[in-house]
């Protein structure tokens, strides 16, 4: 199953796919971990879009693009979780195209809606291990020991360098002129789901997975269908 996650930055969808990379054996693929990765290790992508990065702007397109395909073609046959990808249209358009060529498609879309003044509480309180990549809130979801990972008892726990104020409306200004068109895209599809993500972290994380359970189900029947009618 290929599924994508959608929304704000800072909705809770990263905590979110963390629970069904855990529970449901889901590879997360978040092209903000990929872009991370790039600039960390200084490659020519790296070098190229830090500054941008680091003030909220959006990444070149073709470029992340290139990134997710390549997980994706080694990755397999497996069920990925597309974590804040695809940002535009057109990138989603192009990804639809790339998915077509391998033969898959991406089976649904969830997007979590949440008020921007709730996001922007969230995302300045957001830690974050640097061993393990867990994310932690200081206020609404601490480690159990304050400055120790829950997840791999690592003691880097850290403030990303772009979650400061300005840098997150600068993205949810982003978002809201590049991204949220994305949504009537996926909805003229028929395959977006709408999850409220102002709840709290747990409400969220059962509905979440009453909508996975209902969509394998769901493609479960549509296989056999499919079996049949071969016969
Ligand atoms: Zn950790």
């Amino acid at each position: 199953m290929f599924l994508v996650f959608f929304g704000p930055p800072g909705c809770g969808k990263g905590t979110q796919a963390q629970y069904l990379q855990q529970e449901n054996g889901f590879t997360v693929i978040s092209s903000g971990d990929l872009i991370r990765a790039e600039i960390k290790a200084q490659t020519e992508f790296g070098k190229q879009i830090e500054e941008s990065y680091k003030t909220g702007k959006l990444m070149p397109g073709d470029t992340v693009l290139s990134l997710v395909q390549k997980v994706v073609a080694t990755e397999g046959a497996k069920s990925i979780l597309f974590d804040g990808f695809p940002r535009t249209v057109s990138q989603a358009t192009a990804f639809e195209n790339y998915l077509r060529s391998i033969h898959r498609q991406i089976d649904a879309v969830i997007s979590f809606s949440i008020a921007d003044n709730v996001i922007i509480d969230r995302i300045l309180g957001r830690i974050t291990c640097a061993d393990c990549k867990h994310v932690f809130h200081v206020s609404s979801n601490p480690p159990s020991i304050e400055g120790v990972c829950d997840n791999c008892g690592g003691t880097r726990l850290e403030r990303r360098s772009d979650d400061t104020s300005e840098s997150v409306r600068q993205r949810l200004n982003e978002y809201h002129l590049k991204t949220e068109p994305l949504k009537e895209f996926y909805k003229s599809k028929g395959i977006m789901v709408g999850i409220n993500a102002n709840q709290p972290i747990n409400l969220v994380r059962r509905q979440v997975q009453q909508e996975i359970d209902a969509i394998s189900g769901k493609s479960k029947k549509e296989k056999n269908i499919g079996t049949y009618s071969r016969c």
